[in-house]
């Protein structure tokens, strides 16, 4: 007997997409149209489905409302689903989002957009099931035992009742952080770390009247509350707080910050709400002058954007929507261009050019820099490549190297399978290294400079003098050259004290035989103090912008003929 194919449900049924889905899933889905959100339902209730494909902007059923629903029903929770959009509708794509969909694919449906985004969702969905799961069995105890708070899950539980329970009440969530609960934890004992979160739980269960609101504590030293705004006084809960922790006589200033979620959208989970308070307490951590922030629609609309990248970047390296820019290296004494920086762009087909500003630390913390940058320097490669196929000059093209590169086994292999896969030598390839590296890890990316350097690599230090550890770098690490902070630049022309410094920079570089860069450029001024100081490259607008590829070959080839 042949194997029964899983189920889809196309909810909406729109007769072109229907087909086009037919066509995409032809061998590997059995899809079930349905018109209205009855037959949505009953369908659902009816077969085992697999993943759900909800079109928008329909007449008989409105898709969204549609989602939402299903977004409310706990059975359906971790139910994959996709909402196709038209092409270019970004309002859409964010309420499709916001409304629940896992998901999102434009008309006219691209097959491998479709079938690659169906294969990530249902992955994504069936882990979250099984954490779902796991988090059950673990959560028969409600409380948390040291300190007599609701545990997590006990408190998404019961703000979720009280909140929808009082729809008149405007209720906000409060997530609180002691600073540097850590050090305390160390410098004193354990005994003396859980006093505090105790004396902190005691104070909320009597501040706060269990009939109105509640408190929970989420892990470590992170607490929660769920409280109607016009009950909430945050100066005084700071200070309140604050006064019973310093009657335990501990000899070190501990202070609690906090980020308040005013639940403005009663349909999004309990942990959203927690996450949106959170994000807001991020906003001010490390600025001991705030003790406490609201959160915003500003910050929501960062995180939509972030999400959104973090959704598309996959598709987005396979689809080509990355490429290269070149900003010309530029040596005034010969009035040459003498290297390039390879800088990514992002061209999103909905959201146009994005600024590396902006997705780089989404990369670098979610860790798909490494797939990009490896994708920037192939490319860099290529462009080498064609150029000398050409029999075209070329300058060496330096790439930044972000610094979780250097957790990969295989970073120098790669970079070596890449030299010979497109017949180049190192020194055509530069790598820019920035100072957090060294910073997070200083043993290992000696050990891995060396490497480099080994098999010819120049290294360049991006963005020196930014950090804090920049002297340290230098000291141990052999470097050839410094590529000054685009700071230093800046304030050039307004602060003796920024001259001086350049000046020495130019000077220790010349002694320790490196070569220099500076970045920022932008007028002539600048220009002639720093031509002044020394012989430097520099990199700058005011020589160019950094350039498409077939721009940069112009440029090149005018002054590199
Ligand atoms: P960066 O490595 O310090 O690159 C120099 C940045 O300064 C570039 O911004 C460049 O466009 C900009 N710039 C150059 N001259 C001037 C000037 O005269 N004035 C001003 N105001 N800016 C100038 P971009 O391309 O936006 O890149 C920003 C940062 O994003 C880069 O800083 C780098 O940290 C990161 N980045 C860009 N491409 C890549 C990449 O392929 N991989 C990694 N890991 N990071 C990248
Ligand atoms: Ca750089
Ligand atoms: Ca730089």
């Amino acid at each position: 007997m042949e194997k029964a194919l899983p189920i889809m449900l196309l909810a909406g049924a729109d007769k072109n997409i229907h087909d086009d889905l037919q066509n995409i899933f032809k061998d590997t889905y059995k899809i079930i149209s349905a018109d209205n959100e009855y037959e949505c339902f009953n369908a659902l209730s009816n077969n085992k489905i697999e993943i759900v494909f909800v079109t928008l902007n329909l007449q008989i059923m409105d898709g969204l409302d549609f989602l939402k629903t299903l977004a409310q029903d706990s059975r359906y929770k971790n139910l994959p689903i996709i909402a196709i959009v038209t092409f270019g509708d970004f309002d859409s794509v964010s309420r499709a989002i916001e409304s629940g969909a896992s998901d999102i694919v434009t008309t006219p449906l691209n097959e491998m957009m479709v079938t690659y985004r169906t294969r990530n969702v249902i992955a994504h969905c069936q882990q979250a099931e099984k954490d779902k799961q796991i988090l059950e069995m673990n959560r028969y105890l409600e409380i948390d035992a040291l300190t007599g708070l609701y545990n997590r899950e006990t408190f998404y539980d019961k703000a979720a009742n009280i909140i929808h329970d009082n729809p008149e009440v405007q209720y906000c969530i409060v997530y609180l952080d002691i600073s540097c609960f850590k050090v305390v934890n160390d410098l004193f004992h354990t005994e003396t770390g859980n006093l505090i979160l105790k004396t902190a739980a005691d104070y909320f269960q009597k501040k706060i009247n269990p009939q109105i609101g509640l408190s929970g504590r989420i892990e470590a030293d992170h607490f929660v509350l769920c409280v109607p705004q016009d009950t909430l006084d945050m100066d005084r809960l700071i200070r309140e707080l604050d006064d019973t922790i310093k009657s335990l006589g501990i000899s070190h200033n501990i202070l609690f910050f906090a980020g308040v979620y005013p639940v403005a959208d009663m349909t999004i989970p309990v942990d959203q709400m927690c996450d949106r308070a959170s994000m807001a307490l991020n906003k001010i951590k490390g600025n001991y002058a705030r003790r406490y922030n609201f959160y915003d629609v500003g910050m929501r609309d960062r995180m939509l954007k972030e999400q959104m990248i973090v959704r598309d970047m996959e598709f987005a390296l396979k689809d080509n929507q990355f490429t290269i820019f070149l900003q010309p290296i530029y040596r005034p004494e010969t009035n040459e261009i003498v290297s390039a920086e390879a800088l990514v762009r992002w061209f999103h087909p909905e959201s146009g050019m994005i600024s590396p500003g902006y997705f780089i630390p989404v990369f670098e913390r979610n860790g798909f820099i490494v797939k990009l940058d490896r994708f920037v320097w192939e490319t860099v490669c290529k462009f080498l490549r064609s150029r000398l196929d050409a029999g075209k000059k070329i300058v060496p093209v330096s790439v930044n190297v972000s610094r979780l590169n250097f957790y990969s086994y295989d970073l120098l292999i790669f970079l070596l399978n890449l030299l010979k896969k497109y017949d180049l030598e190192p020194w055509m390839l530069k790598l820019e290294v920035t100072e957090s590296a060294y910073t997070d890890n200083p043993q290992q990316l000696i050990k891995i400079i060396n490497q480099f350097k080994e098999n010819g690599f120049p290294i360049l230090m991006d963005d020196f003098g930014s950090g804090y550890s920049s002297l340290n770098m230098l000291k141990n690490i052999d470097i050839d050259v410094l590529k000054v902070d685009m700071a230093f630049v800046r304030e050039i022309e307004h602060s003796e004290r920024a001259r001086i410094i350049l000046l020495m920079i130019i000077g220790l570089a010349r002694e320790l035989g490196m070569g220099v860069v500076t970045e920022g450029v932008e007028t002539q001024t600048q220009l002639d103090y720093i031509t002044n100081m020394g012989s430097v490259d520099i990199q700058g607008y005011y020589f160019s912008k950094p350039l498409a590829v077939k721009d940069f070959n112009a440029l090149f080839d005018k002054y590199n003929p």
